[in-house]
């Protein structure tokens, strides 16, 4: 891809995703010889605007949170560029990384696994400081304070314990902690995952309080498609370690080009009662294929309902099909050079064929 889907020049990339791959190698035998790779995240490009969030989908195991911990280098990536704030993180030595660390945080899926059960919250939320800065006691104490009034959380619970707390009340210590240094970039992985609906909203309109009045860009990784649509600038739809299409939010949920961004979104209830009578849910054939051993050609060309020859043996390339909408599918290339009928097309013939419902 040529511009790794930058919408425009207006705003500045913060983070600039080249190549991107992470493959975790596979041994066998007594001699624990390497015999493969799991290809968890495959040549993936992409940039995030200052301020933008974007989020990131796709079903389990696609590869989405091996991303977001490639890209803060949680793993060391196999191959490829992440530039954040002007720097290549997959090539810094471990000195400057750690001073880089400050300003690009996580927050984690599941805050009771992620938070250490025998520290207070003061204790939690103050860790960073502890590690990055040479402050002192009150300093430290003003500082996480302050950062527990940022998120809701009641300072007179300073020196209570994780397990006091409810689960949305342990996401909001997760996210101070973030907080606690003041990054500019965030990877919020499946953030809302492990809460109860009901306060899943709390949550996320936290951090787009937070996004606003802190100037935060955010990675956010999501199989919510709903929440990521009420949350996303632009999204980014993985399968099987690549990325299929990038597009902004509205877009992508108002007209999916890529078959499987279609298929996915076709899994959405639409809160307008006429448009979700008239919704047409694609089922796909098949199952993922294993990322250890991906198809030749288009990585869902086992069961993409618009297979072409061409699909079984040339990957297609994440190009621009339309201002700003990135998609990897050899239809586009196609469509664009009118020489075949437009992907919505096809799909109303397969429906009508019964091979998709
Ligand atoms: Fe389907 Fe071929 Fe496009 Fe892949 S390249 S999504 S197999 S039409």
């Amino acid at each position: 891809m040529a511009d790794g889907g930058s919408p425009g020049a207006l705003r500045k990339p913060l983070v600039s995703v080249r190549g991107l791959k992470m493959h975790f190698p596979i041994y066998a035998g007594i001699l624990r010889r390497k015999v493969g790779a799991v290809k968890a995240v495959d040549g993936v490009s992409f940039d995030i605007l200052e301020g933008e969030t974007l989020g990131l989908v796709g079903e389990s195991g696609c590869g989405k949170s091996t991303v977001g911990r490639a890209l803060l280098r949680l793993y060391e990536p196999t191959a490829g560029q992440v530039v954040i704030g002007g720097e290549d993180i997959a090539s810094l030595p471990p000195d400057a990384l750690r001073r880089k660390r400050p300003m690009m945080q996580m927050v984690f899926q599941d805050p009771q696994a992620s938070l250490n059960p025998r520290m207070t919250v003061a204790a939690i939320i103050g860790e960073p400081l502890d590690e990055h800065t040479d402050w002192d006691e009150d300093k430290k104490t003003a500082r996480v304070y302050e950062l527990m009034d940022q998120v809701g959380l009641n300072r007179r619970f300073a020196n209570r314990y994780p397990h006091e707390f409810s689960g949305g009340q342990r996401q909001r210590i997760g996210i101070a902690r973030a907080l606690a240094l003041n990054p500019r970039f965030i990877v919020c992985d499946e953030p809302i995952a492990a809460l109860d609906v009901s306060i899943q909203a709390q949550v996320v309109n936290l951090l787009e309080d937070l996004q606003d009045r802190l100037g935060l860009t955010y990675l956010f990784i999501s199989h919510d498609l709903s929440m990521v649509r009420h949350i996303a600038d632009r999204v980014a739809v993985m399968y099987l370690g690549q990325i299929a299409e990038l597009s902004p939010r509205e877009a992508l949920y108002a007209r999916p080009l890529h078959p499987y961004a279609r298929a996915l979104l076709s899994a959405v209830p639409e809160a307008d009662p006429t448009l979700e009578a008239t919704r047409q849910r694609i089922i796909l054939k098949g199952d993922v294929p294993s990322p250890a051993n991906p198809p030749k050609g288009c990585n869902f060309c086992t069961r993409c309902p618009q297979v072409m020859a061409v699909c079984r043996d040339v990957e297609p390339e994440l190009a621009e099909v339309e201002p700003g909408r990135f998609v990897a599918c050899h239809l586009m290339a196609m469509d664009t050079a009118g020489g075949h009928a437009s992907p919505g097309a096809e799909v109303r013939e397969h429906n009508q064929q019964g091979e998709v419902k």
